[in-house]
């Protein structure tokens, strides 16, 4: 059978670039990119999981998975050897693939092991349940528990959709990245699965804050928003401080008019924190690999771990004794504005 290598020979092949919204020094721009995880480009399956078209997430806070789903096919030419999408949805999801391969390659090399999170449920347009609480803007979210992502279409016209936003991206992955590091597990249930007590709203918060704080630290940028979301109110170098109105308070969220607890404001007040020991110390990484040391630190085994203070105590007790830990201090006193017994500062 001479003839069936030659065949192959012969064959398109796999692509050794994509087209996809790439980060660069001057902004974003579509152009090839290498992408060695992604193995397929039809049916999008790689080493960092498998994209699914549709499917739900069955369940709220305990026990949820992600199931339905069916198989993908982004319909692509390959042009002098790139991957060339035939529509935006194709664009998006080479994009969001390639931001996601780059921000763990970067967290792996900076000494995290994500082997657990890997290989990950991707969900492209699936029945979002109201009780996953997205807001309107979230248009790619992680479900905990589930270890899904699930990516929505961009109805605006963004200057970079948010599924593109390198940022946006490794906000989701850090989600993931918090479970694994609070349970050792990314399939297992958050600690506290009822949101709506204090320790869940503490979680919920702490989680945004994390989130937002490892895309800021790791692209080296607190506005990472601004390309795709007018949202000031996000971003990590402004002036947001910790407000008696911002602890959470069971009560005024089941008084208020829509009782869901929005755990951004103060996510952006952690975000903040860690934004100002950057400044202040001029080094990103070192600031990052001191909120794992932190969360290390924090290892929460239950509610009662679910609290500012709590995980502020850890931050502090990480950071090195002298100038970083004097950093710390400073920045607790800015954002937090005492109201918080925070250990470990004078
Ligand atoms: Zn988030």
């Amino acid at each position: 059978m001479p003839v069936l290598p030659l065949l192959l020979a012969c064959a398109p092949g796999a692509p050794d670039a994509f087209l996809a919204y790439v980060r660069g020094d001057d902004g974003y721009v579509v152009e090839p990119r290498a992408l060695p995880a992604l193995e397929d480009a039809g049916t999008m399956t790689g080493t960092l999981g498998s994209v699914r078209h549709g499917g739900r997430v069955v369940g709220n806070g305990a026990g949820e998975q992600y199931s339905g789903g069916r198989g993908l096919t982004v319909r692509y030419v390959v042009q002098d050897g790139v991957a060339v999408p035939l529509d935006q949805d194709g664009l998006l999801l080479y994009s969001f693939y390639g931001h996601l391969a780059d921000a763990t390659d970067t967290l792996e090399a900076g000494g995290l092991d994500l082997d657990a999170i890997f290989p990950v449920d991707i969900a492209w347009n699936p029945a979002v349940s109201p009780l996953l609480e997205l807001a309107p803007a979230d248009n790619a979210a992680y479900a905990i528990g589930a270890n899904v992502f699930l990516l929505l279409p961009d109805g605006d016209n963004r200057e970079v959709p948010l599924l593109a936003n390198a940022g946006v991206v490794t906000h989701e992955l850090g989600h993931a990245v918090l479970h694994l590091l609070m349970t050792g597990d990314p399939s297992s249930d958050p600690l506290v699965a009822d949101t709506s007590t204090a320790a869940g709203m503490w979680q919920s918060a702490l989680h945004e804050g994390f989130a937002d704080s490892l895309a800021a630290l790791t692209l080296d940028d607190p506005r990472f928003l601004d390309v795709s979301l007018d949202m000031p109110a996000r971003y990590a170098d402004t002036d947001a401080v910790l407000t008696a109105a911002l602890l959470p308070d069971p009560a005024a969220v089941a008084d208020s008019l829509l009782p869901i607890y929005d755990p951004y404001p103060l996510g952006t007040v952690f975000a903040s924190l860690m934004w100002d020991i950057r400044v202040a110390t001029d080094d990103a990484p070192a600031t990052l690999e001191l909120l794992f040391r932190g969360v290390e630190h924090w290892a929460p085994s239950g509610p009662d771990d679910l609290d500012g203070a709590v995980f502020l105590g850890a931050l502090v007790a990480a950071a090195e004794p002298g100038t970083q830990r004097d950093v710390v201090c400073a920045a607790v006193e800015l954002r937090i504005d005492g109201l918080l017994a925070v250990a470990g500062c004078p």
